[in-house]
């Protein structure tokens, strides 16, 4: 079973508040194309819950649907206000959704385990050379379920 942990985080303007319930499933950094363009800089940290576990306490979050590298829709969420990037929602993993760690109030939630679609890093990003590098979008969640995420 999962560990049971609360956790709890905002948007730049405090329109947008949410709660977890659950630990994440999966945490990781993803260098892809897509993420580059929704982070404005260089990659997407990501922790991976289920979407039955976050609950938006306040605010409306907006989506873009965008498709990726692999040929797969991602929804990504943001506040309407400040444009901070929040959430996504992928095809490829029905089911879940990830919180952009940088929206988090206690930032030590966020652990990431593994670098996805590590060889789109610009040249200049130093990577932790202690983290797993994938390319493309492995299954993170091991046996626990078949979906992938990315
Ligand atoms: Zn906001
Ligand atoms: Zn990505």
């Amino acid at each position: 079973m999962r560990e049971k942990m609360d956790f709890n985080g905002a948007c730049a303007c405090g329109a947008i508040n949410y709660q977890c319930s659950e630990a994440p499933l999966a945490m990781f950094n993803c260098h892809c194309g897509q993420c580059q363009l929704a982070s404005g800089g260089t990659f997407v940290s990501a922790a991976l819950v289920k979407e039955s576990a976050l609950s938006i306490t306040s605010g409306n979050v907006k989506y873009f649907r965008s498709v990726g590298d692999a040929g797969r829709w991602t929804d990504r969420g943001f506040c309407e206000n400040c444009g901070t990037p929040m959430f996504a929602k992928g095809e490829i993993a029905p089911g879940l959704i990830s919180i952009k760690p940088g929206t988090l109030h206690d930032k030590t939630v966020f652990k990431p385990s593994i670098d996805t679609w590590a060889s789109s890093a610009p040249a200049w990003l130093h990577l932790d050379g202690a983290l797993p590098k994938a390319h493309k979008t492995p299954n993170l969640l091991n046996n626990k379920t078949s979906t992938k995420v990315g």
